[in-house]
């Protein structure tokens, strides 16, 4: 088994549990390989069952790794049969993941097993990325870096916000992208003080600050950074909050090492836009974990209880929003070595020549 590892078994032992309900599609692609839109995993001592219906028999067999693929109608009948036939009693499930109806469901076909719920103990097994997830993730990189370049000319006053959008997704296809890892985002003047603006159809103007958020899914695996251009001369004051941003994203980088809270990263990147004026202006976390999710964990944030750990990757991505003028936000991706932090994305690296 590749990732149905031993981990699991801490987490049955750590809840005084025979068994384990998986049904977050990524957690179970993650697990066993299996990419289909419907499935749950059932993970015992000796043995795990992945579940899905007629539709996918066929991609079952040939992703499923380490658990026997158990094709079905109804998962819950399914799900009843086999803890019958391992006399499994107590049984813990990802109580995030399923609604109030599923869970009043399941308590009525397992009447007389205990049912404990789980917060994230199954989606943080995915916190550390092995050399395989990491491979996936710097091919990503590269396919938004290359799609970056045949785009970077169209940052001109005059090109629609919408246009350059449709242009980095169409390039990071071609370039083998599945698709784009989120909705794109361009924005660009005002737009910009929007940290989730979405692409209109407003040109480019001279004197704009252009956020441009993307990233490309490889095998599975997101990317996600933000390159924040100034379009000819801009205001001074967005040349200052440009360098002020610039310099909380290298300060909170620098500060990245095993062992430190997530919260302190966080803190690192405001206390800086705080003391320049700004802190009321930064109104989101500094970073994100990025993997099979867009958003996934370590969160870096002010009330985040994470460490950080070697092998984990995730985002900085400090801004400034003035609501009146502009935003800048500048976003890289860092992998967690032993004794630091190594940037993957590239364009912003790029740009800085
Ligand atoms: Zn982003
Ligand atoms: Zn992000």
């Amino acid at each position: 088994m590749s990732a149905l590892d031993g981990r699991l078994f801490d987490i049955l032992d750590a809840n005084g549990v025979d068994a384990i309900w998986i049904t977050d599609l990524v957690n179970v692609r993650y697990l066993t390989g299996f990419s289909g839109s419907s499935a749950a995993l059932l993970v015992t001592r000796d043995i795990s069952y992945l579940l899905t219906d007629g539709r996918y028999e066929v991609q079952a067999g040939r992703e499923v790794r380490g658990a026997e693929v158990v094709i079905c109608k109804k998962r819950l009948d399914a799900l009843a049969s086999l803890i019958e036939e391992r006399r499994i009693s107590d049984i813990a499930f990802e109580s995030k993941q399923v609604s109030h109806h599923e869970w009043k469901e399941m308590s009525a076909i397992l009447e007389g097993r205990n049912l404990l719920p789980l917060q994230d103990e199954v989606r943080r097994l995915r916190l550390v990325k092995e050399k395989e997830e990491l491979a996936a993730i710097r091919l990503g990189c590269d396919i938004a870096f290359d799609a970056f370049c045949s785009v970077r000319e169209m940052l001109e006053p005059g090109t629609r916000e919408s246009d350059i959008a449709l242009a980095l997704v169409v390039e990071m296809r071609k370039k083998g992208a599945s698709k784009a890892s989120f909705d794109i985002i361009v924005a660009s003047g005002k737009e910009s003080a929007l940290p989730h603006a979405r692409p209109g159809k407003k040109k480019l103007e001279e004197g704009d600050l252009v956020i441009v958020d993307f990233g490309a899914v490889y095998d599975g695996y997101h990317t996600d950074e933000t390159c924040t251009f100034k379009i000819g001369s801009v205001p001074e004051r967005a040349a200052e909050i440009y360098d002020i941003v610039l310099e909380a994203h290298d300060r909170a980088i620098e500060f990245v090492r095993p062992g430190v809270r997530a919260a302190d990263v966080d803190k690192i990147a405001r206390d800086y836009i705080s003391q320049k004026g700004y802190g009321d202006f930064f109104g989101h976390g500094t970073g994100h974990g990025v993997g099979l999710e867009i958003h996934e964990l370590p969160v870096l944030s002010g009330q985040s209880e994470d460490l950080l750990e070697e092998g984990m990757v995730f985002t900085i991505e400090p801004g400034i929003y003035l609501p009146e003028m502009g935003g800048v936000r500048i976003e890289d991706m860092v992998y967690v070595t032993a004794s630091g932090a190594e940037i993957i994305t590239r364009c912003n690296e790029y740009m800085r020549g």
